[in-house]
């Protein structure tokens, strides 16, 4: 009995570190597949995001690439062991690794990259390639055959699509999480992908350089009046609305917690000590963000009017 408890708990130890992309099925024309938590490494080869297959009368409508060719690959295999239909249109809600990276290829596939116009700009500034590069170096072995995409269709402000009678209504709203956030709404069926916009029993990301925890407040408190049911994001397992709340919380107390401090003239290491033991401590990602989203509201606060 004892080492039969050994052996399963190996298994399981085993099979935790184990790479597995299983497509599931999350609504009636809805596939995910759903990734590791954590930052890219050999184990889980990069698979650290969620990607999601939209089925249509007219092919399959993508909801960001993954962070390798590799894994679009296999998620492409999986969609068309699905349905053999062409994948039609491809968005990428924003430009990190784990939803960009594995553009290249949907494009083989002969799929129209959407993205918004903080995505082109990443990609024809030569921004895209530094980052590139510079996830090379930090993850080796992983990124080597990533190749980088234009948008085929850019969004500035707002589009939509109608496909099957269906409003898919795009909307640009960047600077939040990025310089780069597009959702993604589909009022008849009161579903929207977020990208990282919205996040639930995790640390939400603040630190990029082209965020904007100010705007970003403010997308959220527009989800808020949007008839939702589903949320579909990045890294959780489908959500409801209280994750627009759990995601708002936690960027609001930031935010009035620091420009508090600096007006009592604390330090930026004494407003770090003084915010390193706060409730979100328990949830995933607080070490590798936590640190990282104080340090960019507290030099934000400063050209904020
Ligand atoms: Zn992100």
């Amino acid at each position: 009995m004892k080492r039969l408890s050994v052996l399963l708990l190996l298994l399981i130890f085993i099979n935790s570190f184990s790479f597995s992309m299983e497509l599931k099925k999350v609504n009636k024309n809805i596939y995910m597949v759903e990734g590791n938590i954590g930052l890219p490494s050999k184990e889980n080869k990069g698979f650290i995001s969620n990607a999601y297959g939209i089925l249509t009368s007219e092919g399959w409508i993508v909801v960001d690439t993954l962070s390798t060719p590799e894994l679009a690959k296999e998620f492409i295999s999986k969609l068309k062991g699905v349905s053999n239909k062409p994948i039609k249109y491809v968005f990428i809600t924003h430009y990190h690794l784990d939803h960009y990276f594995g553009a290249s290829e949907f494009k083989k596939e002969g799929a129209k990259i959407i993205g918004s116009k903080g995505l082109e700009d990443f990609y024809t500034s030569g921004k895209a390639d530094l980052y590139l590069n510079g996830i090379k170096n930090s993850f080796k072995g992983i990124f080597e055959n990533v190749k980088l995409v234009k948008p085929d269709i850019v969004i500035k402000d707002k589009r939509v699509f109608t496909i099957d009678g269906k409003k898919y209504i795009i909307e640009n709203v960047a600077p939040a999480h990025t310089s780069s956030d597009i959702i993604i709404y589909i009022p008849e069926d009161k579903i929207i992908f977020v990208g990282d916009l919205v996040v639930k029993n995790r640390i939400p990301f603040v630190g990029d350089s082209g965020s904007n925890s100010k705007n970003w407040l403010k997308v959220l408190e527009k989800l808020k009046n949007v008839d939702i049911k589903v949320i579909y994001n990045g890294h959780n397992k489908p959500l409801d609305k209280s994750a627009i709340d759990f995601t708002y919380d936690y960027i609001k107390f930031l935010r009035n917690e620091i420009s508090k401090m600096k007006d009592e003239d604390l330090s930026y290491d004494e407003i770090k000590e003084k915010l390193s033991n706060v409730k979100w401590k328990k949830y995933p990602q607080f070490k590798a963000f936590h640190f990282k989203n104080i340090y960019k509201i507290y030099n934000d606060l400063d050209f904020e009017f």
